[in-house]
This record gives C-alpha cells, structure tokens and sequence, in this order.
C-alpha cells in the first residue's frame, strides 16, 4: 500500500487499515508475518516537506527458534512515531540535521509513503536479538538431534558441564597474586 501524501491538502488524517500476510510477500528472512496486521495511524504535515506519522501497530510474526529451530509466533505492539522527509534521488542517503524533537527520520518517494515498508521497519525493531521460544527451551541433542523440549532422548551428552569445569578449575593448585 503507497500512501499518497498530496492527497492530506495540509490536513491531518487519520487511517486504520488491516493487511493480509500476502501484503508482506515477499516475506522476510528474518521472520514470517502470521496473521492479519492491523494498523492504526495518524499523518500530518510537519512542515515544508515533511510529514509526521504517529502510529499503532499489532501483528503476530512466525520465527524460528535459535535453539531448538522450531517455529514460534511473536506478538508484536508496537507504537511509533516518524517524521517522513522527500527521498533524494542518490544511492547514498543524504545527511541530514536530525531535529530538535528526536523523531526518527524516514524517507518518502514520489509523493508517497510506503506503508508496507514502513510496517517492515517496525517488525525489524520488535525482533529479538536471539529468538528463543521459551527462554527455558533446552535446544536439540547433539548427539541424536532430537528436540529435548519434547522428548528425553537418553544419549549421553560429550561435553563437559561448564559448572563442572569450573568446580575442576578451583581444585588445581593455583597461585593467586
Ligand atoms: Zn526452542
Ligand atoms: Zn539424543
């Protein structure tokens, strides 16, 4: 969805709009959209050029744990609020003065907005940095590669308890200055 900015005649609107999972193909690396998103925003001028966005997002994304590669979904609820300056047509994004008020510059083209993207910007900044499933997920055996947090396998794990290693550590002689 392109949002068409001359359309706003210098008046502030108001938008809410729902968006299947297919507006996202293709879908990202990094997660998967999982349900409808829906999104409630206001636009505004913000003076010259630039345009305010203040907005409400909620959506479900599908990633993958870092453990034990399952899927799990992520609720996403997101507030933002963005200021939107004209692209410059260089493949170098221009430098610009960062205002007084902090918002986060973004860049429009063509007179319009790209709600799409935007939307992605902000599923970006609700990843986690290591996605777990559950922070208690024990992972995949090493040995077998069965997922423990559905069954007990039984191999014997190799490595050494890091704690045991530790415990070890203390009982060597060791000269401490
Ligand atoms: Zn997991
Ligand atoms: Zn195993």
């Amino acid at each position: 969805m392109r949002l068409d900015l001359s359309q706003l005649h210098g008046q502030a609107k108001h938008y809410d709009r729902r968006f299947e999972p297919s507006a996202f193909d293709p879908q990202d690396e990094d997660y998967r959209v999982a349900a409808p998103v829906e999104l409630s925003m206001d636009v505004e001028k913000a003076g010259g050029d630039a345009f305010r966005v203040t907005g409400h997002v909620t959506a479900r994304l599908a990633l993958q744990c870092g453990r034990c590669l399952e899927d799990f979904e992520l609720p996403v609820d997101a507030q933002f609020e963005l200021r939107y300056v004209p692209a410059i047509d260089t493949a170098v994004e221009p430098e610009r003065e960062i205002a007084e008020d902090d918002l986060i510059t973004a860049f429009y083209r063509e007179g319009s907005l790209d709600v799409i993207d935007m939307l992605r910007e902000q599923f970006q900044l609700a990843l986690p940095m290591k996605p777990l499933c559950a922070e208690a997920c024990r992972g995949l055996c090493p040995e077998c590669g069965a997922n423990l947090n559905r069954t007990d396998c039984g191999c014997t794990p190799k490595w050494e308890d890091p704690r045991l290693a530790v415990l070890k550590g203390l009982l060597k002689p060791e000269k401490e200055n």
